[in-house]
């Protein structure tokens, strides 16, 4: 896909990342500290990153799975109707599930994962979201944990793309465009 000539101008610094993802496995830990194996759920492709990086700090048994749902495709409009393009492989059904997701713009994806798997009858739910953006939220859901809130920018990096691209930047950039 074509793109219009843009740069990244840094917002979040792959120090300041790695010292989140500290601190919030410290939260997941306590929070899942008796539970047999918990299930980590990312949603793909943006959360690939986030979730290699908080699985490694989480100091417990984990079964990592992946979801994955129609939102953005290449475009910077979010999609209000959401569908499964993966399902997980696992059940979850009496488990302790963490769904992992990069960035909660208008909320209707994670209020639809939630709905989908809570339908599944695990023990407990929970979910953690990198990223927020609150002035664009339009539904009532709001992540367990959140790393960062964040302006209504678009961002690249760290898992997430443009049009595929960008996902490999060590940091978190918002995308200006040139011209
Ligand atoms: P929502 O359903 O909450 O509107 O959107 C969720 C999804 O939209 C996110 O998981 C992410 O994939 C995408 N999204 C939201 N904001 C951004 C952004 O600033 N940059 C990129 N690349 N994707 C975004
Ligand atoms: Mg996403
Ligand atoms: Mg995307």
């Amino acid at each position: 896909m074509t793109t219009r000539p843009y740069v990244i101008d840094e917002m979040i610094s792959a120090k300041s990342i790695a010292a989140k993802v500290e601190s919030l496995a410290r939260e997941i830990a306590s929070e899942f500290r008796d539970t047999e194996q918990l299930v980590v759920v990312g949603l793909l492709r943006g959360s690939f990153i986030f979730i290699a990086d908080l699985v490694r700090e989480l100091k417990l048994p984990v079964e990592v799975d992946f979801l994955e749902v129609s939102s953005y495709g290449n475009a910077m409009e979010s999609s209000r109707e959401v569908r499964i393009l993966k399902d997980l492989r696992t059940g979850v059904e009496g488990r302790d599930v963490l769904v992992v997701e990069d960035i909660v713009d208008t909320g209707h994806t994670l209020r639809h994962v939630v709905n989908l798997l809570q339908s599944r009858g695990p023990r407990r739910l929970r979910t953690i979201a990198l990223l927020d953006k609150p002035s664009r939220r339009e539904t009532d859901i709001k992540a367990d944990w959140t790393g960062f809130e964040i302006p209504d920018e678009f961002v690249v990096g760290y898992g997430i793309d443009y049009a595929q691209r960008d996902r490999n930047l060590p940091h978190i950039g918002k995308v200006r465009f040139t011209e």
